[in-house]
């Protein structure tokens, strides 16, 4: 072991524990999962002294410390990456695919026993990690960690004497902190615990798809998926015909395309029936129906793509509800200052869609129409007609002579 840093570092993460052959290379006090399974192949499980804590005589440290510092492991947790992938991948399905881990680490972290002389208790700090970092243990996590049930252990064989002696220091320093009026005794044990880190990948076809994860080993559990398409965290995923992986229950098949979609972006075609991708479709400004684009029909007078279910006696809705209105209607007063020469006719009746004004002038002898975009007020459609007849002519323009 090469000489640790002149400070602890805030992560030390001993992959392998202590009672691994040092058969990887170790950078940054970590190797990769497929290192780790190939030190562990082959290894002699009574690498742990089945000692139960009552009855082990665990070894003590070397340490140029005054303290006689015991080194210990949880009895139950998992030893290699391949007991943790077992239990986090089973909750997975990938449709037409695999599941599997991802660049998963089993780091072990220092957790240090600070005896409270007179208090009657034992605290438990972590180091060793940056985001642990002398945090007490409580009681939901001191049985997490599975501190109830330890065995004897060696100091893992990546620790040097003088990297113990940094953590002991540490401990130390953290147990003047905690004093609170108390004795706090000098560390007595420290407790080697795994901490996994990973991502769950998917892969479908040429589709991947990773989700971190990170936690103590012995507990930490698969995460959901969360699908990007609907939001819904899922433990089943599979793929989209346009390459996306997504929820599997929220797989649907376009009945136009026969393409797989996810069910929050398809809808039901008002004329059809049919479940269809939402782009195909186009909402009817009369009924507010979803219909296929290809469905939908002009309406004879206004030439507003409508839902043919709209459509009554040749007229879309909006056309059978234009009403009189007055010009000091609020809806018509943005249209007359836009369009000041329809204040020359002397009738005029308004009616509106989602997406648009339907104007009809009308004097003695002559009409006209105009659909204007609700939101820019501009033309859309012009016709004219005489009073008297139901037939309707296009106007190129309204700047055409005689227009108005
Ligand atoms: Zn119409």
């Amino acid at each position: 072991m090469v000489a640790g840093p002149a400070v602890l570092p805030d992560r030390v993460e001993v992959t392998g524990g202590s009672r691994l052959p040092r058969a990887a290379p170790v950078a940054g006090w970590s190797v990769r999962h497929d290192a780790l399974a190939a030190a562990n192949k082959g290894r002699d499980p009574s690498h742990k002294k089945r000692a139960r804590l009552m009855d082990a005589q665990p070894s003590q440290t070397t340490a140029d410390t005054a303290s006689a510092v015991t080194h210990w492991v949880p009895e139950d947790q998992p030893l290699r990456v391949s007991d943790l992938a077992q239990r986090l991948l089973r909750e997975y399905r990938a449709e037409g695919g695999t599941v599997h881990l991802a660049g998963c680490t089993l780091d072990e972290l220092p957790v240090i026993r600070l005896p409270v002389v007179f208090g009657g208790r034992d605290v438990y700090r972590i180091f060793g990690s940056s985001d642990e970092l002398g945090r007490e243990v409580d009681d939901p996590l001191f049985y997490q960690l599975g501190l109830s049930r330890l065995v004897a252990a060696d100091r893992p064989n990546t620790v040097s004497p003088r990297e113990e002696g940094r953590l002991l220091a540490r401990a130390a320093a953290a147990a003047a902190d905690m004093g609170q009026g108390q004795p706090v005794g000098q560390a007595d044990k420290i407790v080697w615990c795994k901490y996994a880190r990973g991502k769950i990948q998917f892969t479908i076809g040429e589709l991947v798809s990773q989700i971190p994860f990170g936690g103590w080993a012995r507990t930490v559990a698969p995460p959901a998926y969360r699908c990007p398409a609907s939001g819904q965290e899922t433990f089943a995923v599979a793929a989209t015909s346009d390459g996306r992986i997504v929820a599997a229950e929220q797989i649907g098949q376009c009945q136009q395309t026969g393409r797989r979609l996810p069910r929050c972006e398809m809808v039901r075609c008002a004329v059809t029936d049919q479940w269809v991708s939402r782009e195909l479709t186009e909402r009817c400004p009369v009924s507010g129906q979803m219909v296929l684009k290809q469905r939908l029909v002009p309406c004879p007078l206004c030439r507003e793509p409508v839902s043919p279910q709209a459509l009554d006696h040749g007229r879309c809705r909006g056309c059978r509800s234009l009403s009189a209105v007055c010009y000091d209607d609020q809806r018509i007063q943005p249209i007359l200052a836009k369009y000041p020469l329809l204040s020359r006719w002397q009738w005029l009746r308004l009616a509106e869609t989602e997406t648009a004004f339907l104007v009809v002038a009308a004097g003695f002898f002559q009409r006209r129409l105009l659909v204007l975009d609700k939101q820019s007020l501009n033309i859309r459609y012009a016709a004219r007609g005489n009073r008297g007849l139901s037939s309707w002519s296009a106007a190129a323009s309204t700047d055409e002579p005689g227009f108005w």
